[in-house]
């Protein structure tokens, strides 16, 4: 009996240990930054951006695919992580960044107006940075955790990184944080073209948390709490795409620096009715948002939008590279026509490229892709 009794007492402890979201990108962002001057003067004149483009509304809405490639790292066996796995995982995001989820139509009317589907599409590459065909994965055996050796993540990110001006790099490990905990969920960098050059831009991420399925880990599942910490790469990529935690900064301005998500006085761990503590001016938080910590995540909003496709337009980190023609096609992630049809022959032509997404001129008995000025590719070969 009493050992039935400690076992029922551990059981709250355990599964709130389990049950929260720990992400580190606002701490660790914070300390790059700081101690590197020219990317924090990239990262304030992104910002300002972002400012602008949300007071006149200015950002572009486009449909916006991204190549996404998954390293996945363990010391005795990375394949754990199935295809089927890391597939729904990229299914998931495809849900989110389009309002597909199903709590999207059902949010409380207060975030209905504001709600946004930011029509961003992720693609696992199809044609790897050498040409090659690859199913989007890599795997490693290494028993590096996601912070190592520098709090950069230097050491898995250094076994295996495709160009960051070409992919959305995601390392999976074991260990996200160096605190020995398995439950720490990942983290992210803002962008950066230094972090980029250096191949440390992307995403690090606990591979319990990724997607459903089975190899998913034991503690997977759609049925479980599980299924909405996977979840999280959805949160982690927003990062990525520039958004902050709504409770960055808490109550003090600028907040998360988006003017349509209420301040915070403390992220919502675990919680989905945070009404108990508000900060001065604010009759509700926006639990249901992607870049909280609570259990409900299920939007972003028209401001995290224009923030984040700012981001997607800028060059900073090459973001307006990961989704141009040229690079949807060297990723295998844009579909192209293959029959030429003559009456087109008027289009303006805008660049060739080759199958690696590099310009190249006109040649013979060579597959090329020819980029035209209203978003149509043609992969023409020219025979002798
Ligand atoms: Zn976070």
């Amino acid at each position: 009996m009493t050992r039935l009794l400690i076992f029922l007492l551990c059981i709250p402890f355990i599964m709130q240990g389990q049950a929260t979201i720990k992400c580190t990108t606002s701490e660790i962002n914070k300390k790059y930054f700081e101690a590197h001057p020219e990317a924090k003067k990239e990262r304030e004149w992104l910002n300002k951006q972002s400012r602008l483009a949300e007071f006149n509304k200015t950002a572009a809405s486009t449909s916006i695919t991204i190549p996404i490639v998954f390293h996945v790292n363990d010391p005795t066996n990375p394949q754990k992580v199935t295809l089927a796995q890391v597939q729904s995982a990229v299914d998931i995001l495809n849900e989110d960044f389009n309002g597909l989820n199903p709590e999207f139509n059902n949010l409380r009317v207060e975030f209905q107006s504001i709600a946004s589907n930011l029509e961003i599409n992720f693609c696992l590459a199809a044609i790897d940075p050498d040409g090659n065909a690859t199913n989007g994965i890599t795997y490693h055996y290494n028993s590096y955790n996601g912070r190592e050796p520098n709090g950069s993540g230097g050491a898995v990110k250094g076994v295996s990184v495709w160009p960051c001006d070409k992919y959305l790099n995601v390392w999976i490990v074991n260990e996200v944080e160096t605190d020995g905990s398995i439950y720490n969920s990942g983290w992210a960098f803002y962008p950066s073209t230094s972090l980029a050059d250096q191949g440390l831009d992307g995403i690090v991420y606990n591979h319990r948390y990724l997607g459903y399925g089975e190899g998913s880990s034991d503690v997977s599942g759609p049925t479980s709490w599980q299924a909405k910490m996977a979840r999280v790469l959805t949160h982690e990529v927003g990062h990525y795409l520039n958004l902050m935690h709504t409770f960055e900064n808490y109550c003090t301005s600028p907040g998360d620096e988006v003017s349509d998500t209420p301040p915070v006085y403390h992220h919502g761990s675990n919680n989905c009715q945070q009404n108990w503590t508000l900060c001065s001016g604010v009759t509700i938080v926006n639990d249901e948002n992607y870049m909280d910590y609570t259990d409900c995540p299920s939007m972003f909003t028209e401001g995290q939008k224009t923030r984040a496709l700012t981001a997607l337009n800028s060059s900073v980190g090459y973001r307006n590279n990961l989704w141009s023609s040229a690079n949807l096609i060297a990723t295998g992630c844009q579909q192209v026509t293959a029959i030429v049809e003559e009456n087109n022959a008027n289009r303006k032509l805008l660049k060739i490229v080759d199958v690696l997404g590099r310009e190249a001129e006109p040649q013979k008995n060579t597959p090329l892709f020819y980029l035209y000025e209203d978003g149509t590719v043609e992969k023409k070969i020219i025979l002798e």
